[in-house]
């Protein structure tokens, strides 16, 4: 497929078509659209025009082969007579239809031996002059040795038998013709997909599924196994990360990239992540089925860990793909002090091989990621889909507080330095500074008394500080007068008070380029060319992809009040489906020239 020009190829050659449409449009159309189903036969789809509305493909197919039946003898004839031979002539000149080419192509029957094509010509030969028409089989899950077996034991039917068997083979091939045409929602598929997955638990109570655990090991296995099962070359690199490509462009074509990752939180939702895998597999799945075909190479990745749960350290996976992986983490120990080097050869890895794993990033075309918003956003606005516009930088610090602890009888209110009430402060300080910018947030979500009694002024207090904003200058500005204000609360109160930053990250913007694309896809699958925009207060793998190319997000309705990181996050089958179908046309859509 090397010589292919990836400008040329027609992305909808083999073009999906709903069910919806199909209902609804003018005879002609409805009959133009099945034409590869009943091959060079249109009257079958012509009977059942009049038949609509159908409920589903399998209904359509029963009243097309309801028609095929209830047609005159001569006419079944010509319908199987339309039917090429199996690698006869006609595949040699060149004149079979897609539907059949693809067909007879996966049953290996383009690669026939010397001996099998001549035992296949003889066997046509003696078929066509028994029966007078030729050899039809619905090849699918067939292979030359079981085709050519069927071959020679049909043959010895009788004739009136012969047709009944052919004409049935012709209702097989229009089932599967139409189960790839027609396109049924893939929303149900991928949240079973998602149950599937969550079944897989380091913890028997919910969902925990830590880097390379046993349930984690089990999850990659079981994405493997999807994605083979969608026609993808599949390989696990050096951290564990599952990668799926489908390439059927020119081998100088560049990679669009999509994926998320597999690893959970404890006690999490089934969306988070795995959303931004199983969605891109169904969908690939559904396009390859119909025949489509890309003009660049797609990469499907499952990161094999984002987290940080089990060896506190973030975006394993991502940062080993992009490059920037940190050799010093493999020391890091779990609780159990396994260190992660240790974990990585006990689950089969080659930590010397990370280095080796990265992508070259001039073979990119750009990263994508779908994932569930993990916020109330676009739920509050009834809206299934958003652009994230970047994803929030952030700062986290620890801060100490130290005041002086006493007796919670003797010393007198205005005689105390007490830590927690200034620690009270500070939280109230953060809340007010960050309510009043949009994008920005301020969180404090550890306070402690450490050795606190209930009879003991608080002598110290500890508390976690994360501020985040869409912009690194907002960021900055709210971080520095919090700190200034904190040191008027700290002088007022006489305590000490302490500041130490763990963490600085810069917000990371989603390409322009990419949020365009993904703006045309959303407004062409909903209608609506208004499209909301919202930064991404979480961090992604899509930050550390965003490194090396061009990255952009999809975000997807998270019900349920958007809940997420715990077992309550829910996404509706109705909104996945929405977001497959934007994912797809972004596909069908994504330019390969810059
Ligand atoms: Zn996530």
């Amino acid at each position: 497929m090397s010589d292919i020009d990836p400008h040329r190829i027609d992305r909808r050659s083999a073009r999906v078509i709903s069910l919806q449409q199909l209902n609804s449009l003018p005879p002609s159309q409805f009959v133009a659209s099945l034409a590869g189903v009943f091959e060079r036969t249109p009257w079958v789809a012509e009977r059942v025009a009049a038949a609509r509305p159908f409920r589903s493909h399998l209904h359509l197919h029963q009243a097309m082969c309801a028609a095929v039946e209830q047609a005159g003898i001569d006419e079944q004839l010509a319908l199987i007579r339309a039917h090429p031979e199996l690698s006869g002539r006609t595949r040699m000149r060149g004149e079979l239809t897609p539907e059949s080419a693809r067909e007879q192509q996966g049953a290996g029957l383009a690669a026939c031996t010397p001996e099998e094509f001549t035992r296949l010509q003889q066997l046509n030969a003696a078929y066509t002059q028994r029966f007078g028409f030729p050899f039809v089989l619905a090849v699918k899950g067939h292979n030359r040795a079981s085709v050519i077996a069927a071959l020679e034991r049909r043959v010895g039917n009788t004739v009136e038998h012969e047709r009944a068997v052919a004409l049935r083979e012709i209702g097989r091939i229009a089932e599967f013709r139409l189960a790839e045409l027609v396109d049924e929602p893939l929303g149900p598929r991928i949240l079973a997909m998602a149950e599937e997955l969550a079944r897989l638990s380091d913890r028997a109570d919910g969902l925990t599924c830590s880097y390379l655990t046993p349930a984690h090991r089990a999850t990659a296995a079981l994405l493997r196994e999807w994605m083979v099962d969608a026609g993808l070359e599949v390989e696990v690199d050096a951290v564990g990360n599952v990668i799926g490509r489908w390439r059927d462009a020119a081998a100088s074509a560049r990679t669009l990239v999509t994926g998320s990752h597999y690893d959970t939180v404890i006690d999490a939702g089934k969306f988070d992540g795995r959303l931004g895998v199983l969605l891109p597999i169904a969908v690939v799945a559904r396009l390859r089925g119909a025949g489509v075909r890309l003009p660049y190479t797609l990469t499907i990745v499952a990161f094999a860990e984002e987290e940080g749960v089990r060896f506190k350290s973030t975006f394993l996976g991502s940062r080993a793909l992009a490059g920037r992986f940190d050799p010093a983490v493999l020391d890091s120990v779990d609780a159990d002090g396994i260190t992660m080097r240790q974990a990585m050869v006990a689950a089969g890895l080659d930590p010397a091989a990370i280095p080796k794993a990265g992508l070259d990033p001039r073979t990119l075309l750009g990263f994508a990621e779908v994932h569930i918003e993990q916020g109330p956003v676009l739920l509050n606005e009834a809206v299934p889909l958003g652009i994230v516009t970047s994803i929030a930088g952030s700062t986290r610090c620890f801060v100490s507080i130290t005041g002086l602890a006493g007796h919670a009888g003797t010393v007198p209110m205005h005689l105390r330095h007490d830590a927690a009430a200034a620690a009270a402060e500070v939280v109230l300080a953060i809340e007010k500074r960050c309510g009043d910018t949009p994008g920005l947030v301020g969180t404090v979500g550890q306070l402690q008394v450490p050795m606190g009694a209930v009879n003991v002024i608080p002598g110290r207090c500890e508390l976690s500080v994360d501020i985040r904003a869409d912009n690194d200058a907002v960021r900055d500005a709210a971080f520095a007068s919090v700190v200034a204000e904190s040191a008027r609360i700290a002088a007022r109160r006489q305590v000490e008070i302490q500041w130490r930053k763990v963490l600085e990250v810069a917000c990371v913007p989603c390409a322009p380029k990419m949020q365009q694309l993904w703006a045309d896809s959303i407004g062409r699958t909903t209608g609506n060319a208004e499209v909301r925009r919202l930064p991404s207060g979480a961090g992604h793998d899509a930050m550390v992809m965003g490194q090396i190319t061009a990255m952009g997000m999809l975000f997807v309705r998270c019900g349920n009040g958007g809940i997420s990181h715990h077992p309550s996050e829910t996404l509706s089958a109705e909104d996945a489906d929405v977001a497959a179908h934007a994912f797809q046309d972004f596909l069908l859509n994504f330019p390969v020239s810059p």
